[in-house]
């Protein structure tokens, strides 16, 4: 038994605002989908973890410099990120969309010539963004957080922003006045990162205790708990 490996406490970064993967509810504790599943693989796996929520930008940052174990976040896996980091298996599968003010006129890329575009700091949904930035001919203005995303564009100093598929209809559903115009775009697949080469111990631990909550239910059970109950 290693008894070393046992006490260890790991460091999980997560993002600050992104419901329903991971919120602040009432009283300041955190909740959502990534929270959860992080949680019942931590019992089913005995990981000894403390959470540690910052912005998605600097919950990547930290763990390319060795600062925290791991991150949970929503967090796509892609070729790039690949280079720096170990991805579990896939957990969730999302795309990225335009979302724009509810009483905006905007409908398609064309009409953002000349406006401004918000967009979080680190994201696919930034990468997406700045790849079709020349074509249409827009502006981008960068944020750390969700809220104060949708924040600008609400009141109108940007005209869209761009955001997971998953969490732009969650937050609409849940009464922040935006609307989404796109298609999704860059359709990926959420993982449970490492960095690259270390915590393998770790990243071990996730999948198998994700096989295990797949297989019992509990998987199901907290994404239906947050996605298609009407709660
Ligand atoms: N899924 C997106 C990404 O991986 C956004 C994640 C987030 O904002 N927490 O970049």
């Amino acid at each position: 038994l290693n008894t070393q490996a046992q006490a260890k406490t790991y460091t999980i970064a997560t993002d600050t605002t992104f419901a329903p993967f991971e919120f602040q509810a009432k009283g300041g504790t955190y909740k959502g989908i990534d929270i959860d599943i992080l949680k019942a693989i931590a019992k089913k796996e005995h990981i000894n973890y403390k959470l540690k929520a910052i912005s998605f930008g600097a919950a990547v940052q930290q763990l390319s410099a060795n600062q925290v174990d791991g991150v949970i976040a929503g967090m796509n896996i892609t070729p790039e990120r690949k280079q720096t980091f170990d991805f579990s298996n896939a957990y969730y599968t999302s795309g990225v969309v335009m979302a724009v003010a509810k009483g905006s006129k905007i409908k398609n890329f064309s009409q953002l010539k000349g406006k401004t575009v918000a967009l979080k700091t680190g994201t696919a949904g930034a990468t997406y963004a700045k790849s079709i930035q020349s074509k249409y001919g827009f502006k981008i203005k960068y944020f750390n957080d969700s809220n104060n995303m949708y924040n600008d564009v609400k009141v109108g100093n940007s005209a869209a922003c761009f955001e997971d598929y998953p969490v732009m209809s969650y937050g609409i559903k849940n009464g922040i006045a935006l609307k989404i115009v796109s298609k999704q775009y860059e359709a990926g697949d959420y993982g449970f990162a490492v960095k690259k080469g270390k915590n393998a111990v770790l990243l071990k631990k996730f999948n198998k205790g994700l096989k295990a909550i797949k297989a019992d239910g509990q998987y199901k059970k907290i994404v239906d708990k947050y996605l298609h109950s009407s709660e």
